[in-house]
C-alpha cells in the first residue's frame, strides 16, 4: 500500500520530502504516506519567529504583486517587519521590463522525477530567469552567514529548484531557457546581504538531477519493514513523532540551534517542516 502511494501520479516531492527521508525513512512513511501529524506546538520564541517569517513572506508577496498596502497589525506586533520591508524595497526596485512572479508553485512530472517547487519569487529578466528565496532565520546564531551560504549552495532547495525550473522553463517564461540563464540567490533582510547565489550549468543540471533521481529510487525501493530506528536516533529529539516513538517531549531549544531546521522554517511554512 505505502508503495502504490509512492509510485501514484499525484504524488511529489518537494526538497522537505527528500530531506524527511534522508533524515528517518519513518518519519517520512508517518507524514508523507499515512499523512499523520502529531500535535507539537513550538515554544513562544519558534512560534514567534515562524510568524515573523510568514508575515515577511506574505507582505513580500504583497510588495511584487503591487499590492503595498501592509496590515498594520502584523507591523505592530513584529517591529522587524517593518525595517525588513524597507530593506527588501531598497533592494529590489520594480522595473516594469521584467516579469515577477511571487510565491510561485511550480510541478513537473517525467517518468520518476516528479517534483514541486514553491518559489519566493521568479525574477524574468527576458532570456534570464532568477530565482530569489528569503531568508529570515540564518545568519544570526553560532553559524556565520558564509558558513550558512556554503550549505545553501549544495542544499536539496538548490536541487530541486533549479532542476525543476530548468525543465519547466518554457511555462515560465514562454520560450526555453538555457542553464547558464538561470541563477539562484538565497536573501536574507536583516543584515541585508545575499547569503548564497548559484549559477546554473548544463554540468549541474545533469549532477542535481542525478542526486535527485537517485533519492526518488531509494525511497520508491525502500522496503519500510527493514527500519531501524536506531540509525536515525540523532534526530528524535527535534522530530515532531518524538513522543510517538521514544515518550519525550520535542526539544525546541535544540530545534533553535539546528541551523538546518531553522533554514526550512523559511522554505515553507511551518506545518510542513517539523
Ligand atoms: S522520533 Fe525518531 S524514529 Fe521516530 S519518526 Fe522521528 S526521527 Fe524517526
Amino acid at each position: 500500500m505505502d508503495r502504490d502511494l509512492r509510485l501514484a501520479d499525484h504524488f511529489l516531492y518537494t526538497q522537505h520530502s527528500l530531506a524527511t527521508f534522508d533524515n528517518c525513512p519513518l518519519k517520512f512513511k508517518k507524514r508523507y504516506l499515512e499523512n499523520l501529524k502529531w500535535d507539537s506546538f513550538p515554544d513562544e520564541a519558534t512560534r514567534k519567529s515562524i510568524e515573523a517569517g510568514n508575515n515577511f513572506h506574505l507582505l513580500a508577496y504583497r510588495y511584487f504583486m503591487g499590492i503595498e498596502t501592509a496590515p498594520v497589525e502584523a507591523l505592530e506586533k513584529y517591529p522587524e517587519l517593518s525595517r525588513w520591508m524597507e530593506s527588501l524595497m531598497k533592494r529590489f526596485n520594480i522595473n516594469p521590463e521584467f516579469k515577477y512572479l511571487p510565491e510561485y508553485k511550480l510541478r513537473m512530472s517525467s517518468g520518476e522525477m516528479k517534483l514541486e517547487a514553491n518559489f519566493d519569487l521568479l525574477i524574468v529578466k527576458h532570456d534570464h530567469i532568477e530565482i530569489w528565496d528569503w531568508k529570515t532565520h540564518g545568519g544570526r546564531g553560532k553559524v556565520s552567514a558564509a558558513a550558512i551560504g556554503k550549505k545553501l549552495r549544495s542544499s536539496l532547495q538548490t536541487m530541486v529548484y533549479m532542476y525543476a525550473l530548468k525543465e519547466q522553463s518554457r511555462l515560465v517564461a514562454g520560450e526555453e531557457i538555457k542553464a547558464s540563464n538561470i541563477s539562484m540567490h538565497y536573501w536574507q533582510p536583516e543584515p541585508a546581504m545575499t547569503l548564497a547565489e548559484i549559477k546554473y550549468s548544463d554540468a549541474l543540471h545533469e549532477h542535481f538531477g542525478n542526486i535527485i533521481r537517485e533519492k526518488i529510487r531509494n525511497i520508491l525501493n525502500y522496503d519500510f519493514n527493514s527500519f531501524d530506528k536506531d540509525m536515525y536516533s540523532k534526530h528524535c529529539r527535534v522530530c515532531e513523532f518524538n513522543w510517538f516513538c521514544n515518550n519525550e517531549r520535542v526539544d525546541f531549544s535544540a530545534m533553535q540551534e539546528d541551523e538546518d531546521i531553522m533554514l526550512e522554517l523559511d522554505w515553507e511554512r511551518a506545518e510542513e517542516v517539523y
